[in-house]
């Protein structure tokens, strides 16, 4: 019965197939205003290489390296002398760049480019890995290697190149443009962009559009489009929090133990998490939109299984819960990623820990994942809190059909001619998150392609930028100035 009923179903669904409409939307972004060519300087990628020998790592915030990023400050001022002499620049926390170009127009509406100037640690273990060392800024068979030669020098560098060939050609902005050069991103970026968030707060600074790091163009990681660049743009980004659940059970003698006790109920606490996940996969607004990017540009089958939604988004969901990535987009992810229990060999403990973490998807909030995590720890006994006190929520979606957005597919369609435009959902954290609320629309894309290959080396072993990719990077920005005037 049950498989006549499927089968049923199939043939409705095939039979509806020609009252499927999935058109191409990617014609939209196709630039129509022209934009000027301007050169880049000769030295463009010498100054950026060597922007990569400062060893500006984030650890912690009392370990911040004072003369790494000093030495990097005055690399900075040496190399783009008219940005330092156009714009009005602060440091309004220790070692962020506050920057801004007053605009021309008595309308103007206020834009703002963030990236961060910090990078992750090398493991040292791992430094034999590398075809060039990891803070030498070294320039080898066309790639520039180095530690933040992908996240996020290179988009700090080439956002300040692009400014530099514009002011020297005169260019003079409409708009006001402010630039924000954070100091520890890769911590949370609590003394850096939080504190410029804090600044425009407190001076009624609001803005039109932000625009930060995060999406790149994926080559190969999307399943159906492998052959295709996409520039995947993230209109918004995960939440974090981190939850401790406590099993407290009468522990004992180990050479007498009873069947139940604290660390087995932990451990099938921690099962469960897999076998009977707590948050259920669904679709949210950024993935809404990446379906409908995307999916008319598939093949027949996927094509079709797309156009059937909301028919076939159980089918869609459960093909997405096949990935780890997958599982990220669509669902607020849990896992336990600490535990503790014991004192001694011989002893039943009476108590464990369990820390779990889960990046929460847009239109939750913190609350509602410490209450269905109660939820669960309670049907093994469990307590919950949460971990550390610290957590944000998600950020607001901001909009694919807004100006700005489309503005940014056709700058990205200029400098990347056969790329797709689609929006995504930001998985990890940025710092633009601490503008929320700050700014009508949020986006965050690195113009770089990447294939499937390149994607561990952000953070990663051999971190490198091709010559070119620089180049067309810095370019993009030069496109996407001209645009948003
Ligand atoms: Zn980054």
């Amino acid at each position: 019965m049950k498989k006549t009923i499927i089968a049923l179903i199939i043939i409705v669904l095939i039979a509806l197939f020609p009252f499927v409409r999935l058109d191409s939307i990617q014609d939209k972004y196709q630039p129509v205003k022209e934009t000027s060519d301007f050169e880049i300087r000769g030295d463009a990628v010498s100054i950026f290489a060597k922007g990569l020998s400062y060893k500006t790592i984030s650890q912690v915030p009392q370990m911040i390296d004072s003369a790494a990023f000093e030495g990097l400050f005055v690399h900075l001022q040496r190399s783009f002398p008219l940005v330092y002499s156009a714009l009005s620049i602060d440091t309004l926390s220790t070692h962020t760049l506050w920057m801004k170009l007053e605009g021309s127009s008595t309308q103007a509406d206020n834009i703002l480019f963030i990236s961060h100037l910090d990078v992750v640690p090398v493991d040292p273990k791992t430094i034999k890995d590398w075809e060039a060392l990891p803070f030498a800024g070294e320039v080898k068979n066309d790639f520039i290697y180095g530690r933040g030669a992908l996240d996020d020098k290179a988009s700090a560098f080439g956002i300040l190149e692009a400014l530099e060939t514009m002011l020297a050609s005169g260019w003079r902005p409409a708009h006001n443009y402010y630039f924000c050069f954070g100091q520890d991103e890769e911590i949370g970026g609590t003394y850096g962009a939080r504190l410029a968030a804090e600044h425009c707060r407190e001076q009624g600074v609001s803005f039109r559009v932000l625009f930060d790091e995060a999406g790149t163009i994926s080559i190969g990681s999307v399943p159906g489009l492998e052959d295709t660049p996409i520039a995947l743009i993230g209109i918004a980004e995960k939440g974090y929090i981190s939850v401790e659940v406590n099993f407290e059970q009468p522990g004992g003698h180990s050479s007498m133990p009873e069947k139940e006790n604290a660390i087995l109920s932990g451990a099938a606490f921690i099962t469960s998490l897999n076998d009977d996940p707590i948050f259920k996969p669904e679709f949210t607004e950024p993935l809404q939109g990446f379906m409908d990017h995307l999916a008319p540009e598939m093949s027949f089958g996927l094509k079709w299984a797309f156009g059937m939604r909301p028919l076939t988004n159980s089918l869609i969901l459960s093909s997405y819960q096949k990935s780890a990535t997958g599982r990220a987009l669509t669902t607020n992810t849990a896992v336990a990623t600490m535990v503790g229990a014991g004192i001694k060999d011989n002893v039943v403990p009476s108590s464990s820990r369990v820390v779990c973490n889960t990046r929460i998807l847009p239109g939750y909030s913190i609350n509602d994942i410490v209450d269905a995590y109660a939820e669960r720890a309670a049907e093994f006994g469990g307590t919950v809190q949460w971990y550390n006190d610290y957590g944000s929520g998600p950020t607001a979606s901001s909009s694919y059909e807004s100006a700005d957005f489309i503005t940014l597919g056709q700058s990205i369609k200029s400098t990347f001619p056969n790329t797709l435009i689609s929006p995504y959902l930001t998985l990890g954290g940025t710092d633009s998150k601490n503008f929320d609320g700050l700014s009508a629309q949020t986006f965050r894309f690195l113009p770089i392609p990447l294939t499937k290959e390149d994607l561990p080396r952000i953070h990663g072993i051999n971190e490198r930028i091709h010559v070119d990719a620089y180049h067309d990077l810095c370019q993009f920005y030069i496109d996407l100035f001209q645009r948003i005037e």
